[in-house]
């Protein structure tokens, strides 16, 4: 039971407005959609059926990485859950060639080679990050890898 405070009716609990004097009282509503989602998680934009059949998948992609990626493309290749997670997987695929290809030419940098070296273990962190991102079924971009513009 509550009252109006503006004339003291005694009112419905699920009353918003007064009868008697018709003092508005609604609690402005916690706007869902008000709630910052940073624009690096794309959890939202997929389907929840899309997510639960294909998490496993998606998971398998982080798991086995290149391989994975293939497996993804035969089991799951129309799901956009799954796809999302391929692309990013390919983020990180290319740039360990890429860090791969450098520590090569510059091996006798000895600097560079170890440089890269560590990249790969950070690439390999932010895999086991994705992982359990997937294991909680969101769809957010890796990180470190997301400032990479390409494969959106
Ligand atoms: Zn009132």
């Amino acid at each position: 039971m509550k009252f109006c405070p503006q004339c003291g009716t005694q009112l419905d609990d699920a009353a918003v407005m007064c009868p008697n004097c018709g003092a508005n009282f609604a609690m402005p509503q916690p706007n869902m959609a008000y709630q910052a989602t940073p624009e690096y998680d794309h959890t939202a934009e997929f389907d929840a059926k899309d997510i639960s059949d294909n998490k496993v998948v998606a998971m398998v992609v982080y798991l086995l990485g290149t391989i994975g990626i293939i497996i993804a493309a035969i089991l799951a290749g129309d799901s956009k859950y799954a796809g999302f997670h391929v692309r990013q997987q390919l983020k990180i695929v290319v740039l360990s060639v890429l860090l791969s290809i450098c520590a090569a030419v510059l091996c006798w940098t000895i600097i560079v080679p170890i440089a890269a070296g560590v990249c790969c273990v950070i690439l390999f962190v932010v895999r086991i990050i994705c992982f359990f991102n997937v294991c909680s079924g969101k769809a957010v971009e890796p990180a470190i890898v997301r400032s990479f513009g390409f494969l959106k």
